[in-house]
């Protein structure tokens, strides 16, 4: 195969690296030259299980024999259980299913509104969101994230949305009126710069949430499905959501998004209320179900923790001996951002010069999202091709 740099009738939506990988298996990707990179970008968090998972492929190939798409004018089997077992795993008592990220988020702010609407207090209908957050790009996608640069050009935004600074808890007080609905915010924010919330900022929303009747809307489309080496990024602080959205790895790699919430808020969507023509289709479910065959598999989720942990500790032994590259570690479990002292775009093209992908985000941070699946000779492989990036940048180590 040959790739044909003009693709000029491609919309020139995207900065695409001139890289086409043909094949990929496990934590490694081919491209078009032969040439094989480790995969530390995952397709931003969506293959979480690798590339060419036995499982999935079986799931996927089984399905495509059988049926694809019956619309959800019928009943969905596999849906119905993929349903059930994430509510098994999680707060929820009720799982919408859509096709991507912010598609749930659109579902999720319709879902805060109609509640209110139906409770009696339509006059809630506000969602505090944060500063530098990312949520999709729809027109309510964009409203909801807390930076301009979505947002310019495609004035007027939405309206509805307040921002304030992320996890700060003072300004999330501020901000409620009476017309607040529900908040929003990731608990991990992903495309902002690998930014973790404090776990008592997460603890503290839920209980300003109850105390003001709000909705807590927690985005975990990017660190949610064991990323964080639990299944949501939330159970480390021992708190729940009301409505959350998924998607990214919740297909590993099939394009699947879906709303957990409580029953309180499933009432309020009755039939006709919500829908999608494509959501939830027998060879999303199907795929959705291999999934979490191995997700919810004894050990898999120390596992990651685990590998996290082992990573973490070389990254930041390499952060210390190149502080004129990398000037901080930071994230949750395989959810980690090296803010660097070089340029970002600088540091994911040196790595890519080392043939391993990573992924940028804002505040001068380069994503590292590993498939869940590495052990420790990826983790140390990674850090070797990280450390000869170090130098070729011409960081000096310091010891
Ligand atoms: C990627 C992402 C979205 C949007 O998902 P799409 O599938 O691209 O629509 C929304 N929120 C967060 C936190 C994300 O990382």
């Amino acid at each position: 195969m040959t790739v044909d740099s003009a693709a000029d009738a491609l919309m020139p939506t995207y900065n695409r690296a001139d890289l086409a990988f043909e094949r990929g298996e496990g934590a490694y990707l081919q491209n078009w030259d032969g040439t094989w990179y480790l995969d530390f970008a995952s397709g931003i968090a969506v293959t979480a299980l690798g590339h060419g998972h036995p499982h999935l492929v079986a799931a996927l190939t089984d399905q495509a024999q059988k049926v694809w798409h019956t619309s959800n004018l019928f009943r969905i089997p596999e849906g119905e259980r993929l349903a059930r077992r994430l509510c098994a795993a999680s707060f929820a008592e009720s799982v919408f299913f859509c096709n991507s990220g912010v598609e749930a988020i659109e579902a999720a702010v319709k879902m805060a509104r109609k509640y209110h609407d139906d409770t009696g207090n339509p006059h809630r209908w506000r969602v505090i969101a944060c500063h530098d957050a990312f949520h999709g790009r729809t027109l309510t996608g964009i409203a909801a994230s807390g930076s301009d640069k979505y947002r310019k050009g495609f004035e007027p935004t939405m309206p509805g949305f307040d921002h304030v600074a992320y996890d700060n808890m003072n300004q999330v007080r501020q901000a409620i009126t009476d017309e607040t609905a529900a908040i929003l915010v990731e608990p991990v924010q992903g495309e902002g710069g690998i930014r973790p919330a404090d776990l008592q900022y997460l603890a503290a929303l839920r209980q300003v949430a109850d105390e003001y009747g709000l909705l807590l809307i927690f985005d975990e489309i990017q660190c949610g499905m064991g990323r964080t080496g639990r299944l949501f990024a939330h159970e480390w602080a021992g708190v729940a959501p009301d409505i959350m959205p998924l998607a990214k790895g919740i297909g590993g790699g099939f394009p699947m998004g879906a709303v957990l919430t409580t029953q309180a808020v499933a009432d309020v969507m009755g039939p006709g209320s919500h829908g999608t023509t494509f959501g939830g289709n027998p060879l999303a479910m199907a795929v959705g179900n291999a999934v979490l065959d191995v997700m919810l598999a004894e050990g898999f989720l120390d596992g990651v923790d685990t590998v996290a942990r082992d990573l973490w500790a070389q990254l930041r032994d390499l952060a210390a001996r190149y502080p004129d590259v990398i000037a901080e570690v930071r994230g949750a479990g395989l959810m980690l951002g090296l803010k660097c002292a070089v340029a970002n775009a600088d540091m994911v093209a040196a790595l890519r010069g080392e043939h391993m992908l990573s992924v940028p985000a804002g505040d001068n941070v380069v994503r590292l999202l590993p498939p869940l699946i590495i052990g420790h000779d990826e983790a140390a492989e990674a850090v070797r091709r990280i450390e000869r990036a170090c130098v070729h940048l011409g960081g000096e180590a310091s010891q």
